[in-house]
């Protein structure tokens, strides 16, 4: 099924002829009960799409796509592939199909995330309010003076008994439970804290809930062994994604610094090699600044990616490349959605 947010809006004529190329944002390639983010594509799915992919388009490098950009050649037809965060599943379930048909990808990575038992906060609140079965009945937050109240009496996890366990995601129209509301209002509410604040916040949900940290091992990042086996493949390109994976427009000019350069010279002490691609952390136009794209050129980057949802154009900012997100679509759904947005003619 396609998501018609993600469909391409009909332009002028003119513009149907530009010649445009497309970057993909994968996160995770695994089969999972809940994914409320849509961050998920099943193996089968995945592999579906790379056989597309191979057969249908120009499938390049992120840095190919990139360096044909800066001098102006012809990107038509052109497919980058790349995935966000650093889970294991990038590794053990991904690479294996990528190789299968010869698709490059580059893989960004939170570095601070590879080898320590960490998880992502996005995947421990999903796992308190959307993964355990009981919880106390209330629950009271202050947050910047903001007070945040929820009674979860009689809430049931599920809207009924014949909805499928996990189907519920942001994308739908209805709210199942309060504690699907929950989760929706802490997860706005965490991403835009920084890392030390996130952390406190996470400390009292953790202590209320009974939930003590842990990665489940559906939702586990790489070790620094496996980081190296993905690095070594020819195919595979290592970008950086912050130390921390915060919101850098909720930091300071300085904290940012620190967040790019730190994040960039600990994945190179991991690979043994430079990194010199980027993507920010949540990509949107809220989650960075004008700052944040300086001071990642200056730290030696040649690109970085967002997740503004467009179609890449020759004279594009390579500094803000848009991406479109690939959702768990069969080959069929993806080979639609990839061209709508490479000729711009909803289907
Ligand atoms: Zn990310």
């Amino acid at each position: 099924m396609l998501y018609r947010h993600f469909l391409p809006a009909v332009l002028p004529r003119s513009a149907a002829s530009t010649p445009r190329a497309l970057i993909l944002t994968y996160h995770r390639v695994e089969n999972l009960e809940s994914d409320p983010q849509m961050l998920c594509v099943t193996p089968e799915c995945f592999a579906q799409q790379m056989y597309v992919l191979r057969k249908h388009f120009r499938v390049v490098s992120l840095t190919h796509l990139v360096n044909q950009i800066k001098s102006g050649g012809d990107i038509s037809g052109m497919v980058a592939v790349s995935f966000d965060d650093g889970y294991a599943d990038n590794l053990l379930l991904a690479k294996p199909v990528l190789e299968q048909h010869e698709i490059p990808a580059t893989a960004f990575i939170a570095s601070d995330y590879i080898g320590g038992q960490a998880t992502f906060w996005w995947d421990e609140l999903e796992a308190i309010f959307l993964d355990k079965q009981s919880l106390p009945q209330k629950l009271r937050l202050v947050v910047d003076g903001q007070r945040y109240s929820w009674d979860f009496a009689g809430d049931a996890l599920r809207a009924s008994d014949e909805e499928k366990p996990g189907a519920w995601h942001v994308g739908c129209e209805t709210i199942p439970s309060r504690r699907h509301r929950a989760y929706q209002t802490l997860h706005q509410v965490l991403y835009t804290r920084a890392s030390e604040e996130r952390e406190a916040l996470l400390d009292k949900l953790r202590a209320w809930s009974g939930l003590h940290p842990h990665a489940r091992q559906s939702h586990r990042t790489m070790t620094q062994e496996e980081l190296s086996r993905l690095a070594a493949s020819p195919l595979i390109e290592i970008g950086a994604h912050t130390a921390t994976h915060p919101a850098l427009s909720m930091l300071t000019p300085q904290q940012q610094g620190i967040e790019i350069r730190s994040g960039k010279s600990r994945l190179e002490q991991m690979i043994g090699r430079e990194t010199t691609s980027f993507a920010y952390p949540y990509g949107s136009l809220t989650s960075f600044n004008d700052t944040s794209s300086k001071l990642v050129r200056e730290a030696g980057f040649a690109l970085a990616c967002t997740t503004f949802c467009d179609s890449v154009r020759l004279g594009c900012d390579t500094y803000q490349l848009p991406r479109l997100p690939a959702r768990n679509w069969n080959g069929d759904d993806f080979e639609r959605y990839l061209s709508g947005w490479m000729t711009h003619q909803v289907n």
